[in-house]
C-alpha cells in the first residue's frame, strides 16, 4: 500500500464510522423529507387525496417557518421527484444536514377502514383515531438528541391544541410499536430505514390521521397546516436552545 492509498483508507474509515457523531455540535442545519413521491403517494385519505399532497403542503409551510424563525433550512429533498427510500438519507447527508425531519399524514390498519362512497368515488375510512404521532430510532448514534427533537415537537403541538394519537402501540398486526411517550405520542421504530442516519438527529412526524373524515377536514385547511408546521418549526428551535 502506498502513502496514497494510505491516507485515502484512513479517511475513508473515518466516513464510514459513526462514533462520535453524538457529540458533534448541531449547526441547526435542517432538511425536510416530504413523505413518499407524486407517483407512489402513501395513504389515501377518505375522501380521496394522496398523503404526498398533504406531506408537501405542511412540508412547504414549515421551510417558510423555519427561514422566519432565522434557522437553516437545507432545503426539501427533492421537491416533486421520484426518491428512493433508501437514498432519502444520504440526500440529506450530502447537503450537510444535522437534522432531517419526515413529514407524514396517517391511516389505519385494514381491518379498521370502512368502505363509503364520496363524491362518486369509492373510497375507505376509519373515524376511531384522530391525533398526530412521533416516530425515534433508539438504534442510531444520536438517538437520545432525536428523542429530546420528538419531545420538544410534541410539546409544540400539544400547546398548538393538537393531540396525540396512541393507535400504534395497540396489540393488532401493523401496529404493536413501542410507545415511548403517551403524553406526547412518541414511539421508538428502530425498523423503519428511513430514520437510520449515522450523523443526524432524526424524527417522522406524523401530522394527522387522514383516514378519519373530520380529521381530514381539518387537516385540508392552509391555516392548519401553517399552525402544524408552525408548532415543528418551534419544536426544532426549541431543541437547538433558541428559546
Ligand atoms: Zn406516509
Amino acid at each position: 500500500m502506498n502513502v496514497l492509498k494510505v491516507v485515502l483508507f484512513l479517511l475513508l474509515s473515518a466516513c464510514a464510522l459513526p462514533a462520535g457523531a453524538e457529540s458533534r455540535p448541531l449547526r441547526g442545519r435542517v432538511a425536510i423529507d416530504i413523505g413518499h413521491s407524486p407517483a407512489k403517494g402513501g395513504a389515501i385519505s377518505a375522501r380521496g387525496t394522496s398523503e404526498y399532497l398533504f406531506n408537501r403542503a405542511v412540508a412547504l409551510a414549515l421551510e417558510r417557518e423555519l427561514e422566519k424563525m432565522q434557522l437553516r433550512p437545507v432545503g426539501i429533498l427533492d421537491l416533486d421527484r421520484e426518491v428512493p427510500l433508501r437514498d432519502r438519507v444520504a440526500a440529506a447527508e450530502l447537503r450537510r444536514a444535522d437534522i432531517l425531519v419526515f413529514i407524514h399524514h396517517d391511516s389505519a390498519q385494514e381491518q379498521f377502514l370502512k368502505p363509503w362512497s364520496y363524491a362518486g368515488q369509492n373510497l375507505r375510512y376509519c373515524d376511531r383515531f384522530s391525533g398526530f404521532s412521533l416516530f425515534v430510532s433508539g438504534k442510531i448514534p444520536r438517538a437520545g438528541e432525536s428523542l429530546s427533537l420528538a419531545g420538544a415537537i410534541g410539546d409544540r403541538l400539544l400547546q398548538a391544541g393538537f393531540h396525540p394519537t396512541l393507535h400504534h402501540a395497540q396489540d393488532v398486526p401493523g401496529e404493536r410499536r413501542t410507545l415511548l411517550d403517551p403524553a406526547r405520542g412518541i414511539y421508538r421504530y428502530d425498523q423503519l430505514a428511513i430514520l437510520k442516519s449515522k450523523t443526524m438527529v432524526t424524527v417522522l412526524v406524523e401530522c394527522g390521521v387522514i383516514v378519519s373524515p373530520d380529521e381530514e377536514a381539518m387537516l385540508e385547511q392552509p391555516e392548519v397546516q401553517q399552525k402544524i408546521a408552525r408548532a415543528i418549526a418551534s419544536g426544532i428551535l426549541t431543541f437547538l436552545g433558541g428559546r
